[in-house]
Parts: structure tokens; C-alpha cells; sequence
């Protein structure tokens, strides 16, 4: 806990402080970044070309494991899509052009877990699979991935145990490849993990332990009791390579959706990702990423709801998981269960302290207004958290940032990444549908 001389102090230091602890929408750049030439990381372009090699290694197992992938190319993977009609509809609603072109990323259609964390999650399962399966002797040819899809090895994985903290979508992805795999798999769920995610994962034949408090204390007790087994596993949201690493192959296949659209990259015409962003893992790892490839023509911008802004605190203030939103009074709850965590990964913070270009938070009822005007203008939903990145072209052109950057607002090509959604329930849809159209009426009357 900071003391309130520390808080002070941190305060008179920082100014836009103020702001955030008071809960407004802020929009931050951040002073620290670097030239990726000059940046002092931990992982290089080779990890990812591993982790890469990984996730082929496993083809043959999701084409026979899962019936959706089965006419796929075994890769989990979601499409880029141009959004003119949404982009339209976000130019009517705040009365201002968005230059350049706009995308979307759509995780939310990532099979299986419906979301982000099928990449981090699942490959962090994968790659302790693997090597349990290795130290065994048992994985000596590729034919031998296809008998983990036809179940051969589940009695070997049913002496092992793995644990996750979440507040919901982690927890899905590691719980459905877990149980799939034959592991014996507890989720540890905070406060406000939606009910359907709990009994999706009961269905799934993962244990769902249920907490009052938020994230770090689901992840805290999950630590505690999956370590006390010998041959437990924990996927440490709050400080895993593994998951980062996941995420970070993202870039190989965007590079190669880009591509075959025709959307030339060069520090002339840039990048900008927006990334909806919780402990900044999966953010981080696709940032990282990007960088990989495209060096410095791409720019990552995280978002964070106002009542959550874990990130921007830690790099704001430099002190990183060191510091959580409830240090400065902030209470991290919000609808966007995605996003709500209090406390930053430190794994990820390193790298994005580095990397990123800024953070914006927003508030919850424009999550849910976007989720409607998406819903609207591209017959395409997704879940609360997965619609922050949808302002961000604007909220970046209202800054400073291209003039200081010597950019030409025309040649940047806007990714908004979504990173959830297509597993929510249909009622819930509609729930979440009928906010988001109920607050724009109240705001018109108001
Ligand atoms: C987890 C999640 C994020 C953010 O990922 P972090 O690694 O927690 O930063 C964003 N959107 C959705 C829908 C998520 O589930």
C-alpha cells in the first residue's frame, strides 16, 4: 500500500493524476518511448519464431480435436476486416472525420474460446503439454500430436493439475484446451466473471472456485493452491512469458492479412493498433510483436475503462505492478470483465514501458453505446471490453501526436483490435445490445 505522503507526492509529480483518480477519460503519451533499435528487451524476434514453430507443431491436433477447425488450416486465427459503415457511423456520432483507413481485427471470432485469450492462453497450455509430454519420451514423431486429439494421452495428463486466475475470458480458454487435453483444471474466478462463463467452464469439465474479491485476489488463492500440488501448474496472468509470447505471434499472420490486402507499411504510412488492455499481457505481447516485424512504423495505443487504468498508473507513474488502481482510491469495477484488473503484469509492463505510443481510458456507457452502433453498422457483436479501441482514432488525431511524429493523418492505416465476443449468449447480446442503445437516448434528453 502507498502512504498517503507517497500518493501526494505521486500526485504534485504527475498532474494528469488528478484527472484519472477523479475518473475521467484521459488520454496519455507516453514520454518513455523508444526507437525499437534502442529498446532493451527481454525476448527477441527468435523466441517468436519459436513459439510460431509451436503453434504449427499442433496443427494436426486442432483440425481432429475440434470440429470447427476441422476444414481450417489448424491455425487459430481471425480475419481483418475493413469497417467503412462503422467508421461512418463513428464520424456521425462525434461530428468529426477520421483520416486514413479503418480495420478491424477480429478476435473476437477466434475459435473455440471466442476471444483474445485463445492466443496467449492456449499456447501457454500447449507449451506445458508439450514439455511434460517430452520429459516423458512420449512425443517422439508428428503423429504423435494427432493421438493427443484422439485422447491417447489423457490418462498421462490426469496426474496433472492446472490453475488459472481469471476474470472470465482467460479462464474459458485455458479451461476448455485444458480439460480437452485430459488435465485436471481449476479456474480461480473473481467477482466479476459472468455467470455464463462459469457454467460454460463447468460444461467444459474444468472446476470453477468462485471469490468476492477482484482479480489479483483470484489469482493470488489460485497461485497458492495449484502450487501446493507437485504436479500443478499455475498460468500466471500477472507475470507469464508464455501467454506474452502467444500473443505476440499474432503479428506474423496480421503481417500477411496485410499483405494480401495491399496495405503497404512503411514509417510514411503507419500503423496504429488500438488494443483494449487489462494487465497488459495480451496488448503487450502483440505490441511486441508488431514491433518485431514492423519496427517503428507501427504505433500501439491501450485502452483502459476509467475505473480500471492498472497500465497507465504503473507506466504513468513508473512504479508498475508495484502500484494497483485501489493505491489512489480507484475501485476497478466495470462491465468490461476483460479489463478489469487493478494491478499491471510486470512480465508485460517492461516491454510496454518501452514500446507503446499511449493509453486512453473511457468510460463504460460509451463501451456499450460502440457495442450498439457496431452492432448497427456492421451487423457484427462483440463483448464491452472488445469496442475501446473503436474511439481511438479520434482520440489520438486530438492530441499532438502525428505533428510530433511527422505524420500525415491520411496515410495511417487504423487497426482497432476486438478482442472478444462471439461466445456470449444470446441473451446476454441483447442485455448488452439495449444499454447501449438506452444510453444514447438518455444522453440526447438529457
Ligand atoms: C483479457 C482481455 C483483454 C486484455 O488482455 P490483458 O492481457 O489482460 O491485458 C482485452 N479484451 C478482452 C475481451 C479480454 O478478455
Amino acid at each position: 500500500m502507498l502512504s498517503e505522503k507517497e500518493k501526494a507526492n505521486f500526485l504534485t509529480k504527475f498532474p494528469i493524476l488528478e484527472k484519472i483518480t477523479d475518473l475521467q477519460p484521459v488520454t496519455w503519451l507516453n514520454p518513455n518511448k523508444r526507437n525499437i533499435a534502442s529498446a532493451n528487451l527481454s525476448l527477441q524476434l527468435q523466441d517468436m519464431k519459436e513459439a510460431e514453430a509451436r503453434w504449427q507443431r499442433f496443427i494436426p491436433f486442432f483440425r481432429l480435436a475440434f470440429a470447427e477447425m476441422k476444414n481450417t488450416d489448424g491455425i487459430i486465427e481471425s480475419p481483418l476486416r475493413s469497417i467503412a459503415q462503422m467508421k461512418h457511423a463513428l464520424e456521425n456520432k462525434f461530428s468529426k472525420e477520421i483520416e486514413g483507413n479503418l480495420y478491424l481485427k477480429c478476435d473476437h471470432e477466434l475459435p473455440i474460446a471466442g476471444s483474445i485469450k485463445a492466443r496467449g492462453g492456449f499456447y501457454e497450455v500447449l507449451h506445458h503439454a508439450e514439455n511434460l509430454l517430452q520429459e516423458a519420451g512420449l512425443l517422439n514423431s508428428p503423429a504423435d500430436y494427432e493421438k493427443l486429439a484422439k485422447g491417447e494421452y489423457r490418462s498421462f495428463f490426469q496426474s496433472y493439475s492446472i490453475g488459472v486466475g481469471s476474470t472470465g475470458n482467460l479462464g474459458l480458454s485455458i479451461g476448455i484446451l485444458s480439460a480437452k487435453l485430459g488435465f485436471n483444471v481449476s479456474v480461480y474466478m473473481s467477482q466479476d466473471a459472468k455467470r455464463w462463463k462459469k457454467d460454460l467452464l463447468r460444461e467444459k469439465g474444468a472446476i470453477v472456485h468462485e471469490f468476492d474479491g477482484d482479480f489479483s485476489e483470484a489469482i493470488a488463492a489460485g497461485r497458492k493452491e495449484t502450487k501446493a500440488n507437485p504436479n500443478g501448474y499455475f498460468v500466471d496472468d500477472e507475470n507469464s512469458k508464455h501467454l506474452f509470447l502467444g500473443y505476440s505471434t499474432a503479428a506474423f499472420r496480421l503481417k500477411k492479412q496485410l499483405e494480401e490486402q495491399g496495405t503497404q507499411v512503411s514509417e510514411e504510412h503507419p500503423l496504429f493498433l488500438y488494443l483494449p488492455c487489462g494487465v497488459g499481457g495480451a496488448p503487450g505481447g502483440i505490441t511486441f510483436g508488431m514491433k518485431q516485424i514492423f519496427g517503428d512504423a507501427v504505433h500501439c495505443f491501450f485502452v483502459e475503462p476509467t475505473h480500471s487504468p492498472a497500465v497507465l498508473i504503473g507506466l504513468l507513474t513508473g512504479e508498475k505492478e508495484k502500484v494497483s488502481v485501489q493505491d489512489f482510491g480507484i475501485d476497478n469495477l466495470t462491465e468490461a470483465d476483460g479489463l478489469a484488473v487493478g494491478r499491471p503484469s510486470s512480465f508485460a509492463s517492461s516491454f510496454s514501458e518501452q514500446l507503446i505510443s499511449g493509453i486512453y481510458t473511457i468510460e463504460d456507457r460509451l463501451l456499450f453505446q460502440l457495442l450498439a452502433l457496431l452492432a448497427d453498422a456492421e451487423q457484427t457483436f462483440v463483448e464491452p471490453s472488445a469496442t475501446a479501441g473503436l474511439i481511438g482514432p479520434l482520440k489520438i488525431q486530438q492530441t499532438n501526436y502525428m505533428e510530433k511524429n511527422n505524420i500525415n493523418p491520411k496515410n495511417v492505416t487504423h487497426i482497432v483490435w476486438s478482442t472478444g465476443g462471439s461466445l456470449v449468449p444470446e441473451r446476454e447480446r441483447k442485455a448488452f445490445y439495449e444499454k447501449g442503445k438506452n444510453g444514447d437516448r438518455a444522453k440526447t434528453t438529457r
